[in-house]
Formats: C-alpha cells, sequence, structure tokens
C-alpha cells in the first residue's frame, strides 16, 4: 500500500480553498509555542484559527504555565503582525488571519487515567498513542461543540512522532464526532527547521522533554534533543 503523504494533502486543502475563496474556522490543538510557530505562519493564509491549548500531558503546573504563557505571547506577536501587515521575515502575506486561543483547564488526572498501565512504554509506543488520542479525541469533541469547520494538532511537526498515526487517530476521531480533520505532517517542507527558526526569531522557551513525566528520562533527550 503507497504510503499517504499527508503534507501534500493539506496543501491540496489549501489550494482548493484558496481557488474557492473560502476561509474556513480550525480548532488546532498546540502542545507549545515553538511547534505552534510554523504551523501557526503556515495555516493562517487559509484559516480562521483558534489554537486550542489542551495539554494535560504535561507535567507539573508550573511547566504547562510556562508553555501557555510562550504560546499566548507568540500568537500576540503573530496578531501584531496582521494588524500592522508588517510581515518581515515572515513566509507570510496579506491573507494571514488574526488567531484566536481556546484556554484549557490543567487536567493531569485525565492524562494519568488514559495511560493508566502504559507508563512506563518507551517515547513513541503506547503512552504515546493514548496521549494522542486523549488530546485529539478532545480537541475534536470541542470543535463539534463550538461548530468550527475543522480540527487538527500541531504535533506533526515533531520529528519524534508518527504522522501516520496522529493521522490514523486524527481520523478515526472524524468518524467519532462528526467534524472534519485537517490531515497535516507539518516537519515535512522544511517545516521543523523553520520553526527552529521562528523560536529563535521570537525568542521562544524551548523545552527539551516532551511533556509527562515519564518523557523527562528518555533516552534520546538526555542527548539535548530539543523537543518540538
Ligand atoms: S512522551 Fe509526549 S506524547 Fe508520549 S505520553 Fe509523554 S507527553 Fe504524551
Amino acid at each position: 500500500m503507497n504510503k499517504v503523504n499527508y503534507s501534500k494533502e493539506l496543501d491540496k486543502i489549501m489550494d482548493a480553498l484558496k481557488k474557492e475563496g473560502r476561509t474556513p474556522t480550525l480548532l488546532l490543538q498546540c502542545c507549545c509555542a515553538p511547534c505552534s510557530s510554523a504551523c501557526l505562519e503556515r495555516l493562517r493564509e487559509c484559516f480562521k484559527v483558534t489554537v486550542f491549548y489542551y495539554n494535560p500531558n504535561i507535567s507539573e503546573r508550573a511547566e504547562y504555565e510556562k508553555r501557555k504563557a510562550e504560546e499566548k505571547r507568540l500568537i500576540e506577536a503573530y496578531n501584531r503582525q496582521v494588524d500592522e501587515q508588517d510581515f518581515a521575515g515572515m513566509h507570510s502575506t496579506a491573507a494571514a488571519n488574526r488567531i484566536e486561543i481556546l484556554d484549557c483547564d490543567y487536567d493531569g488526572q485525565a492524562y494519568e487515567e488514559a495511560v493508566k498501565g502504559y507508563e512506563s512504554c518507551p517515547e513513541g509506543g503506547d503512552r504515546c498513542t493514548r496521549c494522542f488520542a486523549l488530546r485529539l479525541g478532545k480537541t475534536a469533541e470541542t470543535a463539534k461543540e463550538n461548530g468550527f469547520d475543522y480540527f487538527s494538532t500541531t504535533l506533526t511537526i515533531s520529528p519524534l512522532k508518527n504522522a501516520d498515526k496522529l493521522n490514523a487517530i486524527g481520523q478515526e476521531m472524524q468518524e467519532r464526532y462528526g467534524v472534519a480533520f485537517l490531515p497535516s505532517d507539518f516537519k515535512k517542507k522544511d517545516g521543523y527547521k523553520r520553526s527552529i527558526e521562528l523560536s529563535k526569531e521570537f525568542d521562544l522557551y524551548r523545552q527539551n522533554y516532551c511533556g509527562c513525566k515519564y518523557s523527562k528520562g528518555e533516552s534520546f533527550h538526555k542527548e539535548n534533543v530539543t523537543e518540538l
């Protein structure tokens, strides 16, 4: 079976929207500002994006709040660019839309229940599958409740996360909740590289672990790989 190129799938949808002159609403689950930076730069050209900060996986309240504050700072900077029509150094056009944020309460209990029995799985295994399903399921449910046209996630920008798995879960949630999932593989087309450039440009806090307490000691993170 041919492997699906989810980055091209997204391009096709965005090209069609541009031709039709439509700007649908998108509820985008964002894990942190560095990951969001390149995704939002691309998506705001075609969608009215609302960032959904739903990350009960992040261990320790202080870390959760720190990442959220950086997310908000990035959104404010992007919205200033739109208001002032000043896109110097950005891959953006006058078509770029303002971005909103839908904040969530910290709910570490939901994450612990979702991964119960899978805590010791290595990063990329069944613990992460359950973590993805929790976050994408909540995003789809919220998108449906609030009448969004699409839902999606920034998680596919990380080279450490399996885009096939994330897109399969997104499609499963699309069926379950009856709202369209926007496919992606944001790491492609130099998306990951762009997120590093934008993180430097906006001086964003870049954590060196994924989020849960179990990921703090994972071997590849010990080598100072920056999680995005
Ligand atoms: S390593 Fe990341 S994706 Fe995997 S369970 Fe922990 S927070 Fe979730």
